[in-house]
């Protein structure tokens, strides 16, 4: 194609999209990957054995069209009553899809920042205004500056990624009573944090609360992800999805590892618990201050992240470095795994520090 074809072909695409960026941080294969808040320990067991065993009607045939299996065993994982889950492609689909569905294009997105990063990209891909709060300076959300946007849509993200913080019980009901429109509560860690607010969704008329079994139930391949709320609520949700979202293997092998894993689950989750602990005191060791987590992650502040991230990346250790979060400067989020891993994680980091 000549330049001037291929800016015709640029000028395609809806003007909002110029400027959008392809979400792509660094995901280069690496011995050990502890970048991405993925479970170190591998994926629930019955998944695994449902894959490996799984009928070639799974690949031929087309999947049920809103995975009502997998809805009633993510209802009873929550408790609550499968008309009161949507599923879909990863949470990531979830709140793609809650994002369309209660916002008219031009309206506002209000996020905490800093917060899950794809927020203001979904908010955009929809022909929405993001608008970013700043988190207060003991790192839990600031109410009434996300009520004050006005926005149609209040993204609130508990634990947050990437700071691993809970927002306050207190500050996450002010804005649930007061907001205009719809509160969308992401709760990907929730297992990490024994948080449970999908629970009591369903008797709120403004809330969605989404969920993954990408992070605790360590099936991020297989793209699984729920909302629970109001059936209104997660009725309009699976409109904006559309059908065939959850592939037929995925369906089965969640819907097993919900009835089959809890256990594997739970003994994981203990571990992760004890061991960010462990690795906070080794940081405390090497000088440097984690914010206290209640994710399978650890933000740790350091200068000069990305450096020292590339460093540990040569030494076989991939974290996630960001650069001048706000209210916290430069920082690395490094996901929990099992201690021999977090071991040479900080030997990398001692290393780079040096
Ligand atoms: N929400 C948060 C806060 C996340 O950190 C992530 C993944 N990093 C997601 C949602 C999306 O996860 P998935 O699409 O794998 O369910």
């Amino acid at each position: 194609m000549t330049t001037a074809s291929r800016q015709d072909a640029l000028e395609l695409a809806r003007t909002s999209y110029r400027a959008i960026s392809l979400y792509s941080p660094d995901r280069t294969p690496c011995e050990l990957d502890l970048s991405d808040n993925t479970n170190l320990w591998g994926a629930a067991p019955a998944a695994v054995v449902t894959i490996r065993s799984a009928a070639s009607s799974a690949l031929t045939r087309y999947p049920a069209l809103y995975a009502p299996g997998l809805k009633a065993a993510l209802a009873g994982h929550v408790g609550v009553r499968a008309e009161n889950v949507v599923t879909g492609c990863g949470s990531d689909d979830v709140l793609d899809s809650a994002i369309r569905a209660f916002a008219e294009p031009g309206d506002r997105v209000a996020h905490p920042e800093p917060s899950f990063a794809m927020i203001p990209i979904f908010a955009r891909m929809n022909g929405l205004d993001p608008v970013a709060i700043p988190l207060r300076a003991d790192l839990d959300i600031d109410a009434d500056a996300l009520l004050a946007t006005g926005a149609r849509i209040i993204y609130i993200c508990s634990p947050n990624n990437p700071t691993g913080t809970l927002a306050s019980p207190g500050a996450i009901e002010r804005v649930i009573d007061g907001a205009p429109g719809i509160v969308i509560l992401d709760e990907a860690y929730a297992e990490f944090a024994g948080v449970n607010a999908a629970a009591s969704a369903p008797a709120r008329a403004r809330l969605l609360v989404v969920r993954t079994m990408s992070k605790a139930f360590g099936l991020a391949g297989l793209r699984i992800g729920y909302g629970c709320g109001a059936p209104e609520i997660v009725a309009a949700v699976e409109k904006s999805r559309g059908p065939y979202k959850v592939s037929a293997l995925a369906e089965q092998a969640g819907t097993n590892a919900l009835r089959d894993d809890r256990k594997w689950v739970d003994a994981h989750v203990r571990q992760v618990v004890e061991l960010r602990a462990r690795f906070a005191t080794e940081l405390g060791e090497l000088g440097l201050v984690p914010i206290r987590s209640h994710a399978n992650f650890v933000l740790v502040p350091v200068e000069r992240a990305q450096s020292i991230a590339a460093s540990m990346r040569a030494s076989g250790v991939a974290v996630r470095p960001f650069e001048g979060l706000a209210g916290i400067g430069d920082a690395l989020r490094i996901s929990i795994g099992p201690w021999p891993v977090m071991e040479r994680c900080l030997s990398a980091l001692r290393e780079a520090l040096a």
